[in-house]
């Protein structure tokens, strides 16, 4: 069982003496760097001049070029987008750092696969919230926690406590921070992207296109499907009453048709497609495919993306915009 470590025994006074710098105040930034400001410390905040660091304004910060925080703190929360990540880090980053500074991510991804590659003496760790941004900011204000995954490469020093004070400082120890290391965090997220949620959707999509094909009207199934927010419901069901346990929230026959069917979904077929998955995102084959991808101005991307939004699905939906506004407003969202 992972070590988990909770507000009470992380000292928040390894960062005293520290510049904090915020890169970035997109998602995480914006809510990182407000936490921070919420918990006692001052953070230097950098972004493009657009749209975020206006809302940084707004939020009271003073908003800084990237090079000119990078030459400012000693303890870097780098909270770009992955993917402009090593660029960003090469060119306005890197000739800033000194020894003793330390960078702190929030994914494993660069620092998995090597795409970030920082200096000797320069000490690296993560902080990967496992909620979004405006959660992040959210759950913090309501005193309430969020899971975290923290860890350190320990190579320059005790750089671990250092992980656990940023996590307690942004909120993640609340509920508790889980020791982990940068490719588990990578497993665990990019396992979920192309599996877990494909594989949903793609059924998702099959009961749709099955069921209008048999006749049903299309607006009543995308309504079944997820409009209703029943979904969301047996999410939360299964947090409260535990991923089996909600089945008794359901009919008997509802028990009956998903206990005695479940298996027979697992084809073999299936079962090798998930390991191929799993061994691209290990192996680093998907990160080399999604870099090339990159560089070619993203066609494929594109294509997949006007490919998803023509599904008869995304017309049905659009089609029932003030069932969607209710139903998102009813399960805490906004459409
Ligand atoms: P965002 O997409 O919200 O962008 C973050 C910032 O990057 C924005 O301020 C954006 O500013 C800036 N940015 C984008 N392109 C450039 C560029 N070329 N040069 C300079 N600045 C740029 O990122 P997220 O907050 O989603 O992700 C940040 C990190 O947090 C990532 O490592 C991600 O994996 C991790 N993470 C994200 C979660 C999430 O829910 N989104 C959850 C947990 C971890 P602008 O474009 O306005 O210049």
């Amino acid at each position: 069982m992972a070590r988990i470590y909770r507000d009470d025994e992380i000292d928040l006074r390894v960062l005293s003496g520290r510049t904090i710098g915020v890169i970035g105040y997109g998602n995480q930034g914006r809510a990182q760097a407000l936490n921070l400001r919420d918990s006692g410390f001052q953070p230097w905040v950098a972004n493009r001049d657009d749209e975020y660091r206006r809302e940084a304004v707004r939020d009271g910060f003073t908003v800084h070029p990237i090079a000119r925080v990078a030459e400012e703190a000693d303890l870097l929360l780098i909270l770009l987008p992955d993917e402009i990540q090593p660029q960003v880090y090469a060119e306005q980053i890197e000739p800033h750092l000194r020894a003793g500074d330390v960078l702190c991510f929030a994914s494993g991804y660069n620092v998995h696969y090597g795409t970030i590659e920082p200096p000797a003496g320069v000490g690296v760790i993560m902080v990967a919230p496992r909620m979004i941004g405006s959660a992040v900011r959210d759950l913090y204000t309501k005193r309430l926690g969020f899971p975290c995954l923290v860890a350190a490469m320990e190579d320059d020093g005790p750089l671990l406590p250092i992980a656990l004070a940023v996590a307690r400082a942004i909120g993640g120890t609340r509920l508790g921070a889980f020791q982990s290391s940068f490719r588990e965090e990578v497993l665990i997220d990019l396992f979920a992207e192309q599996m877990l949620w494909p594989g949903i959707i793609k059924l998702c999509l099959l009961y749709f296109e099955k069921l209008v094909e048999s006749g049903c009207d299309p607006e009543i199934v995308a309504t079944e499907l997820h409009l209703s927010g029943e979904f969301v419901e047996i999410a939360k069901a299964m947090i409260t009453h535990g991923f089996f346990g909600q089945l008794k929230l359901h009919s008997q026959t509802s028990q009956y048709g998903q206990l005695s069917r479940m298996d027979r979904m697992m084809t073999p077929e299936l079962l090798a497609r998930v390991d191929e998955v799993v061994d691209e995102i290990a192996s680093g084959r998907f990160h080399a495919e999604w870099v090339a991808e990159q560089k070619a101005g993203k066609p494929k991307m594109n294509a997949l993306w006007q490919q998803a939004l023509e599904h008869p699905l995304a017309k049905s939906e659009a089609k029932l915009e003030a069932l969607r506004k209710i139903a998102a407003e009813s399960c805490g969202g906004a459409v």
